[in-house]
């Protein structure tokens, strides 16, 4: 955001530079259950984003004055890999990633039936394999679908992505040039029974005409976002069923 550049974000016909229309996403895919050795775990692209989730849990809480006597906490970690940008990324925890754990953890707090496991943690490892911005959305959305695969129960699965605006134009799913040299970038995540919001933050600026088209591009897109996140677990279920046959 903020930055300066000659680049052409949208041209004359309305056309992205990576060939998308304003309110096209990227192409997303999801696979759920990929890793052996955690309860549940999803894999995510969007775009050039690549990225893990994996779920232990519901289990003894750690450390334990974090203990809630009255229902499970959902802990999140996210990380950027060293190797995810093209400029290595310094390893470790730093305040970005403090951040975006925080309201991953925040949003699905919103939908884990929490109340069913006292001083229990559910564990949730978020890791950017490539990031090409959007990378909090696409871990979110990858998260989602690794508790529903630990078999958590949950009320709905949270989908989420980005909308924003690049050279004057409201625009879906940012990627890394538009995040960069655009002038707002809004995250989303919502619960698909209920459209209620459970992640929103703004960075730069719009006008509320802007933002309110923004939500509602964003808002339509979580649904779509929502059923392949359905379809990941479908297969998932199915192949399950055959290797028990
Ligand atoms: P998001 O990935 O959720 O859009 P940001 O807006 O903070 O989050 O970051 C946008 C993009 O900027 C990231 O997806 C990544 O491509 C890049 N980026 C973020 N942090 C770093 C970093 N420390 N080093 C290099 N690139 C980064």
């Amino acid at each position: 955001m903020s930055g300066h550049t000659d680049m052409v974000l949208v041209d004359e016909n309305g056309m992205r530079i990576d060939g998308r229309t304003a309110e096209e996403h990227r192409p997303i895919k999801i696979e759920a259950g990929v890793l052996h050795n955690a309860d549940g775990s999803a894999y995510v692209e969007i775009g050039k984003n690549k990225v893990l989730a994996a779920v232990y849990g519901p289990r003894e809480c750690h450390p334990r004055h974090l203990q809630n006597p009255q229902k499970a906490i959902v802990q999140v970690k996210y990380n950027m890999e060293a190797y995810s940008v093209s400029d290595r990324k310094r390893p470790g925890t730093d305040r970005r990633s403090i951040e975006i754990s925080k309201i991953t953890a925040e949003a699905l707090e919103k939908v884990v039936l929490t109340e069913l496991y006292p001083r229990a943690s559910i564990d949730v490892y978020i890791e950017i394999l490539q990031a090409n911005a959007g990378t909090r959305c696409a871990g979110l959305t990858a998260a989602s679908v690794a508790l529903a695969d630990a078999g958590i129960p949950m009320r709905d699965i949270v989908p989420a992505i980005a909308a924003g605006k690049a050279d004057g134009n409201v625009l879906l799913d940012l990627n890394k040039e538009e995040d960069n040299y655009g002038q707002a970038d809004v995250p989303i995540a919502i619960v698909p029974s209920t459209d209620e919001i459970v992640l929103l933050q703004m960075d730069g600026n719009m006008t509320r005409a802007e933002f309110d088209h923004a939500i509602e591009l964003a808002v339509n897109a979580c649904h779509e976002v929502h059923d392949l996140q359905v379809d990941a677990l479908k297969r998932r279920y199915s192949k399950n069923q055959e290797a028990s046959q």
